[in-house]
Parts: C-alpha cells; structure tokens; sequence
C-alpha cells in the first residue's frame, strides 16, 4: 500500500509548488486507491522505487468573504485523517505566524507522524532563521526549496523511511 502524505500549511506557504515538485505533473489526477476521492489534490509521487501519494490542502481560493479559516480546517481534517504522515509546510520568509501556531497545535493532537518542512529557504540550508522552527517542538525542520527543487530529496527520505 502506497503512503499517503498529506500537504499542510496556511496559504501561500508554497504547498501547491511542493506538491507540483513531487509529482512532477501538474494535473497529475491520480488515487487509485481505495477510500479516497478522485480530485486533482491528490498525485501519485515516487522517489527511487518508493511510491507515494500526496494530497495539497490548497485546494480553496482565498476570499474576502466569511468562511475561508473553516473550509481549510475542514480540508486540512480530511485530508490528515486521510494521511500516514503529515508534511507540515512554513515559510522562512514570514517567519514563524500566528496561524502556524494554530496549525501546529492541531497537528500535534493529531497523533500522526509531523515532517516540518521551511519552504522558500532557496540557498539557506543553515541559516539562522530556520532556528525559530524549532519552536514547534515537532522535530527538526527540512529546509526546502519548493521552487528551486532544493532539499526535497532529503525531505522525501525522511518521510519515507518513516514507513
Ligand atoms: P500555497 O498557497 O501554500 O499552495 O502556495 P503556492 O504553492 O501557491 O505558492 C505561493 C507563492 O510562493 C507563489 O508565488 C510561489 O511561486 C511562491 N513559492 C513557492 N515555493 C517557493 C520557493 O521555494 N521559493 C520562493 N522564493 N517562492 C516560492
Ligand atoms: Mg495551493
């Protein structure tokens, strides 16, 4: 059975660019696999031998209108119900967020397992900003380029070799 991980973060984070950079199509319409609905969120990955499916939670248009923290909440539910693990996305440039923190508290009752991974980090594999990350307490976090296709190697083969 193919591992499913699921894409989480607040919008713009870049989790559709990463989601795009693991698996490597754009309209990858995937899941054939039982229990999930067919819907262009969900691409089959693969690293190596290894497959995977990966669903993007990006899946709303940010509006000005009420209602926009519910749909992602009731996305982002689904869709880590629907997932073996959890790559939780951030953005290095902004900084650790309210809404991170938001995100954060409900993952970790979540009992699934949590990647942290600082996106937007083109060319900052040590840098000091991603120390604040650290702050989550969920694990160290992978800086990532989503964008420029740094780090996500690394990224995958930790997720992977989770399972
Ligand atoms: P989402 O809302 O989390 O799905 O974020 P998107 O994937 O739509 O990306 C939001 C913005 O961040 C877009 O303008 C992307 O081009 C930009 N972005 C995504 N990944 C990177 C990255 O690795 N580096 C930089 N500099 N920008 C990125
Ligand atoms: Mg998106």
């Amino acid at each position: 059975m193919k591992p499913v991980i699921a894409l989480v973060g607040r919008p713009n984070v870049g989790k559709s660019t990463l989601f795009n950079r693991m698996t490597k199509s754009r309209d990858a319409i995937v899941a054939d696999f039982a229990g999930l609905t067919r819907d262009r969120h969900y691409g089959d990955g693969r690293l190596g031998d290894r497959e995977f499916i990966v669903i993007d939670t990006g899946g709303f248009e940010p509006d000005s209108s009420t209602g926009i923290v519910k749909e992602m909440a009731k996305q982002t539910r689904q869709a880590v119900a629907e997932a073996d693990a959890v790559i939780f996305v951030l953005d290095v440039r902004t900084g650790l967020a309210g809404q991170d923190q938001d995100i954060g508290r409900y993952l970790r009752q979540c009992n699934k397992r949590v990647f942290v991974a600082v996106n937007k980090a083109e060319g900052m594999s040590d840098s000091p900003l991603l120390a604040e990350f650290h702050e989550l307490g969920m694990g160290e976090p992978h800086p990532v380029s989503a964008a420029h296709g740094q780090g996500i190697r690394s990224l995958l083969e930790a997720v992977l070799d989770s399972f």
